[in-house]
């Protein structure tokens, strides 16, 4: 049951609270038409371009109170409160929900969502549960889901969300129709930053900021500062892929701030380096190549004419390597030391 589809719709894409996705909105509005909606739901795909959004609008058709053609309608008592996220028939467990440091949503999640699926709908026809970070189950959390995805009670459908499909047990994702997401292209996220009052230019930069992930652009245009603090970001992390002196700055401050708890902004900042490495690999094999961080095209492509194609790796894998490390607990000192150290010896 497991597969991606990619159907061209053959009915006029319906209208869902939804940017871009056409072809899966047209599938899921089809499978209520039609009586044939799953139990069971895996939507993939990296965060931010709107597969929490989907989830709700399907809940939200789910639910609606209109004519089965018309869902949702945006207008009825259930619509309105599946969008104010308060509908008492549908249920999110995510990772949010743990403790700050928590890596995995434990079990005891998974057991509140079996039991509020375990009583029948309060008003609508079906109990919707949306479980964010499905590939960051533990493994009693995961063995719990199991159970229910196995005998779901006939009114449940259950809208797991993923990064990676793959990275979802076989056993649960075999049990879901899975959907594979993909970034929205930058005009969609260009004018939708256009129709909430962005002037043009401001909405373009924004969109190519944000590659497709509607949501840190939508999060970004709020925020007057947030295309200065980011070119300030990216030029200070070029600054430390390009001179030692900065690289150990760089690692300093970073442990500083992973140490009082920033863990999530650090990644971040490596992250963008690794973004900024993949370019500067791309533009060591030819100074001509397509990047991500046109803006800093100048300042790259001399780092990739320094280091060739070989230092421009080694500094990518590094921060990748870098990456791992936290993400397994290693001391965040050591990490980051070992990191500039890479960056600092590919800098002569
Ligand atoms: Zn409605």
């Amino acid at each position: 049951m497991s597969e991606f589809t990619h159907d061209i719709p053959t009915e006029p894409t319906p209208r869902w609270p939804v940017l871009g996705h056409e072809p899966i909105v047209a599938e899921l509005a089809r499978s209520l038409r039609t009586g044939h909606v799953h139990h069971a739901y895996l939507f993939a795909g990296p965060a931010g371009i709107g597969r929490t959004t989907l989830a709700y609008a399907f809940a939200a058709a789910l639910l609606c109170e209109a004519p089965v053609e018309a869902r949702p309608c945006g207008q009825c008592r259930a619509c309105q409160r599946v969008a104010r996220r308060v509908h008492p028939d549908v249920t999110r467990v995510s990772l949010e929900q743990e403790r700050e440091d928590a890596k995995l949503v434990s079990i005891d999640r998974i057991r509140e969502l079996r039991a509020n699926l375990s009583l029948r709908p309060l008003e609508g026809a079906w109990r919707v549960a949306i479980v964010d970070d499905a590939e960051r189950l533990s493994r009693d959390a995961a063995d719990a889901l199991l159970k229910t995805l196995e005998e779901p009670p006939p009114y449940a459908v259950l809208v797991l969300i993923a990064e990676d499909a793959n990275a979802v047990p076989e056993t649960i994702r075999s049990r879901c129709r899975t959907y594979q997401l993909r970034p929205l292209p930058p005009a969609v996220v260009e004018a939708a930053l256009v129709a909430r009052g962005a002037s043009p230019d401001r909405a373009a930069r924004l969109a190519k900021l944000a590659r497709g992930r509607i949501a840190e652009a939508l999060r970004l245009a709020e925020d007057a500062d947030a295309l200065d603090r980011y070119e300030r970001q990216v030029a200070e992390v070029v600054a430390a892929m390009s001179e030692p002196l900065a690289a150990i700055g760089f690692a300093r401050r970073a442990t500083d701030r992973y140490r009082r708890g920033q863990r999530v902004a650090v990644q971040q900042l490596l992250r963008l380096a690794a973004e900024l490495w993949r370019d500067a690999v791309w533009l060591a094999a030819d100074p001509a190549a397509s990047i991500v961080h046109e803006e800093a095209r100048g300042a790259l492509l001399e780092l990739a004419r320094r280091r060739g194609l070989a230092g421009t790796v080694a500094g990518l894998a590094a921060t990748l390597q870098c990456l791992a490390d936290l993400e397994a607990n290693v001391q965040a000192r050591l990490a980051l030391d070992a990191v500039a150290v890479v960056w600092t010896e590919t800098a002569g």
